[in-house]
């Protein structure tokens, strides 16, 4: 894909790059004292502010629109920030361009849907503006990356992806489960492509903000985006994950930022033979599970040509509980352990209804 770099397009290149300001704007007081005291911080590199609310329900707050985004202008007049709204339609886009909006932001409940996104992307033909592309709602890395191609086929090269978590049926910590591997293989997708973490919305409460951002920092992510508010707690939406300025600046100056790499020769070649273990290691797990499969294959045929049913549910709790305790002397953590142990009895049973469902020599005479 052919993105220009972060650092070519993104304002001033501070330590950890950060986008904040509300969750929504709620007065023109609220913009302006919001943005003059992040400015005061030193921190934060990009204004946001949602002025077009995606409400799960109607007769909910949906934002004020056009005026909210003059309050907007206002404060970038004052504070020098370049400002960053969620568009989520075409007309939405033109008056952002119009008013000469600095970065564009597209929600998670639009990225879900692929009309909207195109919709977006026509808009936006021609333009040379900043977009950043939420994850869908729904942990789908493919509609994830549909939208962030459909943004670049209309020729926008300034691209960024956030990872805001996904919505999710079992009520977990999070507001939004973070699934860090879907960032991950996104990744691994575009590499050249910058990824940001939305810490308020996968957390949904203030608490574990700093726990998800620094672990964004952790896996190299290269910004983060952080609704923050005056007085949070009379926040019209989101009240709950929103942090004052001071509490913001708690999260940033509270974070370890490492390096992705190091030039110490030392620190390289220790962390080489540290890997090559590693390596050797891995290759030996897959020995042993392909050495396991090849006795539960056996088991198979045995119990194929004595009729005995594949699940003996007694053995498996009897396994399950054995091996959890030897995970626990030996400080493995059970819940790893356990999810391992399901998918090697989850290959082990496929393999087995394969080797059942196969005739055997007898049966074919
Ligand atoms: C927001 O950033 O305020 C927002 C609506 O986020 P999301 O699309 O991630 O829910
Ligand atoms: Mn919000």
């Amino acid at each position: 894909m052919n993105l220009l770099p972060l650092n070519e397009w993104f304002p001033d290149g501070k330590e950890v790059n950060v986008i904040s300001g509300p969750c929504s704007a709620e007065s023109r007081e609220q913009v302006l004292e919001t943005a003059r005291a992040l400015k005061e911080t030193g921190l934060v590199s990009a204004f946001r502010a949602g002025i077009w609310k995606p409400r799960t329900r109607p007769g909910a707050f949906e934002g004020y629109g056009e005026p909210a985004l003059e309050w907007m202008l206002e404060a970038k007049e004052e504070t020098g920030f370049p400002l960053a709204v969620e568009v989520a339609n075409a007309a939405h886009v033109e008056l952002c361009l119009k008013k000469g909006i600095d970065i564009l932001w597209i929600g998670a409940r639009t990225s879900v849907n692929p009309f909207s996104v195109q919709e977006i992307a026509d808009a936006l033909k021609g333009a040379d503006v900043p977009v950043f592309i939420k994850n869908p709602i729904n942990p789908d890395l493919a509609l994830w990356q549909g939208a962030i191609e459909r943004i670049h086929g209309a020729g926008i090269n300034k691209i960024a992806a956030i990872h805001r978590g996904f919505s999710s049926f079992e009520s977990g910590p999070f507001r939004n489960e973070p699934m860090w591997e879907l960032p991950i293989k996104l990744k691994r997708q575009i590499p050249e492509l910058p990824i940001f973490c939305d810490p308020s919305h996968i957390c949904g409460n203030r608490d574990l903000l700093p726990y998800i951002s620094q672990k964004a920092m952790d896996l190299n992510m290269q910004g983060l985006m952080l609704e923050s508010h005056p007085n949070p707690e009379v926040a019209m939406t989101d009240a709950k994950q929103q942090v004052t300025p001071a509490n913001l600046v708690k999260i940033i100056k509270g974070l370890s930022v490492r390096e992705a790499s190091s030039d110490d020769q030392e620190f390289t070649s220790h962390l080489e033979e540290l890997r090559e273990k590693i390596d050797e290691l891995d290759k030996s797990i897959l020995l042993k599970l392909s050495e396991r499969m090849n006795i539960v294959e056996k088991i198979g045929e045995y119990k194929r040509d004595n009729k005995v049913t594949i699940l003996q549910v007694n053995r498996w709790d009897e396994i399950v509980a054995k091996r959890t305790n030897l995970a626990d002397a030996l400080a493995l953590g059970k819940p790893f352990v356990e999810k391992l142990l399901e998918l090697i009895h989850g290959e082990s049973i496929r393999k087995q209804t394969e080797i059942m469902n196969s005739e055997t020599a007898d049966s074919t005479k």
